[in-house]
């Protein structure tokens, strides 16, 4: 009977990094006082501190949570992000933009970009990116909230935010401790499992504090101390497919106004970030060590900088991969404690968010029923699988053959997931989308078109239908929207100013 099952009402989250807050958060804010939530982090051990780009759905995280976006904004130093520009990928000297949103709005069935394929097949020279609100946009220095009103322009994009990593940890702390949350200071030394069941009944710290729960959130990092050192889940390693395992990263000074765009430009062993704040400039060298040394990356790294130096560089390792369970028990794994794929865009963050949104959707009473630890498994590894097939696709598409790296990627074995993906764009420009997708067809479009797989022709139906609906009048027609539309903008800097400035007192 004392065994049947009951609510949750203790819930123990190891690790105070951006994991650790945005589930404290999350948590506390749904689930009120009927559960005593406790977080344990060592500021001996620190937080990874990167980590500072983020994608669309991250707004849908701060609305769940009621945070006032210029609040936010001001008090993590953050700026606007249209998307990311990708240089050198595909070729030396070739850049190309992954947008948010999509491009131009459809005035068909038929996709717009298959009327931009038709017209290029008949010597049209317009870039595909020019129909696109978010890279005219940024690539004028731009920026303004997206409209509702769905006929017009200004709504076709989307945005995200970059933000200074410890900044968004502390503000996510005030939050949760203002709901509730109970923070404890100091070291994990040890976690007791319960030898039958397999379930975790507290964790240990090294000053003698034992703190028990029925349900453990593993927001660790790389160690995984619940998920791997205790209950010993296993790892798939990805490193085959993307085989950077390591980064350099650096502050510099930010000598102009922030650009509202992440820069990856791809480097000889790997890829350099560059995450424009309000008060510095995030970067890191992205690299495989088997190709470059350290003291090399860190030297191209520096070599690099937008601006002067505020720190000195920092190295960081990673295994690109996944647990093999990423709810093992009562034990869920969040964060870096999860899995990890490199940050090219910019997906970690994405990940602990919809981590935590599916705990909420599932979470167990105190049996912890091997169904919502099924589904939750299952879900979660088949968004990572997207994702990890997504990430490829930059690597495997590239024509570079200027080094090792880009000679090993070029030419490796890819999943067959990806090759059926690739190969149905080649043919017609069919964009074929899996369960569980997290980037939509604008994103494959614009990495698939940037490194250079180009269809063969369009599909035969916007052959048929082109004349009949104008659609190369229809596309110059856009262009020229947008481009009016974007003139018209504030600049990203005068949007901060305006609304969001680290600067003006709040
Ligand atoms: P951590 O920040 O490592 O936090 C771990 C926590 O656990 C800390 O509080 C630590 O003190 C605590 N802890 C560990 N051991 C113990 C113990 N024994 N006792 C008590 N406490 C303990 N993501 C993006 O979305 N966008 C990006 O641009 C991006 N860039 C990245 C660049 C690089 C090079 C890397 C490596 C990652 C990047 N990421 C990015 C990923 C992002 O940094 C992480 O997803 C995010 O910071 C979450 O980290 P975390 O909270 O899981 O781990």
């Amino acid at each position: 009977m004392s065994d049947a099952p009951r609510p949750i009402r203790q819930v123990v989250i190891v690790g105070g990094g951006t994991a650790g807050w945005m589930s404290a958060a999350a948590l506390a804010n749904a689930l009120g006082p009927a559960a005593i939530i406790t977080l344990v982090e060592s500021d001996q051990i620190g937080t990874i501190g990167v980590g500072e780009a983020t994608i669309p759905p991250i707004r849908m995280f701060n609305q769940s949570l009621g945070i006032d976006e210029n609040t936010f904004v001001r008090e993590t130093f953050g700026t606007f992000k249209l998307g990311i520009q990708f240089v050198d990928w595909r070729r030396k000297g070739e850049a190309y933009f992954h947008p948010f949103g999509q491009y131009g709005a459809d005035f068909d069935a038929v996709p717009l970009h298959q009327y931009w394929l038709h017209a290029r097949q008949n010597g049209d020279k317009s870039d595909i990116a020019d129909h696109c609100m978010a890279w005219v946009a940024a690539s004028m220095g731009k920026f303004d909230q997206p409209i509702p009103d769905r006929r017009r322009v200004q709504s076709t994009f989307d945005y995200a935010y970059h933000f200074d990593a410890t900044a968004y940890a502390a503000f996510l702390r005030r939050y949760a401790e203002a709901r509730g949350v109970k923070r404890v200071e100091g070291k994990v030394n040890h976690v007791a499992v319960k030898g039958e069941s397999g379930f975790i009944e507290s964790v240990h710290l090294e000053d003698g504090q034992t703190i028990k729960g029925e349900f453990f959130v593993d927001c660790s990092g790389f160690r995984g101390l619940l998920i791997e050192q205790a209950l010993r889940t296993g790892y798939e390693d990805w490193s085959h497919w993307l085989p950077a395992n390591s980064a350099v990263a650096a502050p510099c000074e930010a000598p102009e106004d922030p650009i509202p765009y992440t820069r990856a430009t791809a480097r000889e062993a790997g890829w350099q970030w560059r995450i424009p704040l309000q008060h510095r400039i995030g970067n890191g060298y992205v690299f495989c060590n088997d190709y470059i040394s350290d003291d090399d990356a860190t030297e191209t790294l520096m070599a690099n900088l937008p601006g002067k130096a505020t720190a000195e560089p920092r190295i960081l390792r990673f295994t690109t991969g996944r647990r093999r369970k990423f709810w093992n028990a009562n034990c869920v794994a969040i964060g870096l404690a999860a899995g990890f794929m490199e940050p090219l865009e910019s997906t970690s963050i994405h990940l602990i968010q919809s981590g935590i949104t599916r705990l909420l959707a599932l979470f167990p009473d105190t049996s912890c029923d091997q169904g919502a630890q099924d589904e939750f498994n299952r879900i979660t590894m088949l968004e990572y699988e997207r994702i990890r097939d997504f990430l490829i696709l930059h690597y495997c598409a590239t024509e570079r053959d200027d080094a090792p790296l880009w000679n090993y990627v070029r030419t490796m074995p890819i999943p067959d997931s990806l090759r059926y993906k690739i190969d149905q764009f080649r043919s017609y420009g069919r964009i074929v989308a899996s369960d569980f997708e997290l980037f939509q067809n604008p994103s494959w479009l614009a990495v698939y078109l940037g490194q250079g797989v180009d269809p063969e022709r369009c599909t035969p139906l916007a052959a048929a239908r082109a004349s009949a609906v104008r659609s190369t009048e229809k596309l110059a027609g856009l262009r020229q929207v947008i481009r009016e539309a974007a003139n018209v903008m504030p600049t990203h800097q005068q949007y901060i100013d305006r609304f969001c400035s680290a600067r003006s007192p709040v």
